[in-house]
């Protein structure tokens, strides 16, 4: 299983209602600072290693190991029910609320409505105010829904009990192009080794001429598959 089937929101709880977070939480939920305000970094700095921890390193949505890095420039703090839409900026703090997905996802996601008129109009934020869009971090069994199979393919299960939850999680945050992205990588990855090993052996007969030939086709194959000619990892 890759990560956890729901996540439990009693720890994010906890860390939210410490009396030190308490009047920035609710300053912000009146609008009155922003999320970004300095004043929050403690608090979200806090809910984001235990949610990572919950997580097992993994995006909420798609499951692949979040890479950690400065800034937390993959890593996003996640609102299920997005908090720069009015009728959810009081849930902004909510512990159901809030998960970790990697950047693909939360540019997939951006600001999409995942609740329904009821969800929107109601006081409570609970599995049953309305019907959700995608399959909920907290409320929903991903592993109940969903199937990943080897190379990255995910399959809405036969009997998933949160069928078009699940369907609109894979086709709208775009999982099903993953494999295609993955194979796309893999056999890039491949074909690097298989002319590094060509350019060895041929140095080894001291066929220089042939290596020198074998590098340029490893450089066009870099540039092909990368051209900003970032580090390849
Ligand atoms: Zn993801």
């Amino acid at each position: 299983m890759l990560g956890p089937s729901s996540l439990d929101h009693r720890l994010i709880r906890r860390i939210i209602k410490q009396k030190k977070h308490n009047n920035f939480v609710k300053l912000h939920n009146r609008g009155k600072i922003k999320w970004n305000d300095k004043s929050l970094s403690a608090l979200k700095q806090e809910i984001r290693l235990a949610l990572r921890s919950q997580q097992e390193g993994r995006c909420i949505y798609c499951r692949r190991i979040v890479k950690i890095e400065r800034r937390n420039a993959y890593e996003a703090i996640e609102h299920f029910l997005d908090k720069s839409k009015t009728h959810y900026l009081k849930w902004s703090f909510s512990c159901v609320n809030l998960s970790l997905s990697c950047h693909p996802c939360n540019i997939e996601k951006s600001t999409r409505d995942m609740g329904d008129a009821s969800v929107q109009v109601s006081p409570c934020y609970t599995s049953t105010a309305g019907e959700y869009k995608w399959l909920h971090p907290y409320f929903d069994d991903y592993h109940s829904n969903i199937e990943i199979k080897e190379g990255w393919v995910y399959k809405v299960k036969p009997n998933a009990p949160q069928r078009t939850r699940a369907f609109n999680l894979i086709t709208e945050c775009k999982l099903d192009q993953i494999c295609s992205i993955e194979a796309h990588s893999e056999k890039f990855l491949n074909s690097l080794n298989r002319l590094t090993l060509l350019m060895g052996k041929a140095l080894e007969k001291g066929q220089i001429e042939r290596c020198r030939r074998l590098q340029q086709i490893s450089l066009k194959l870099q540039h092909d598959f990368n051209p900003l000619g970032m580090p390849v990892t």
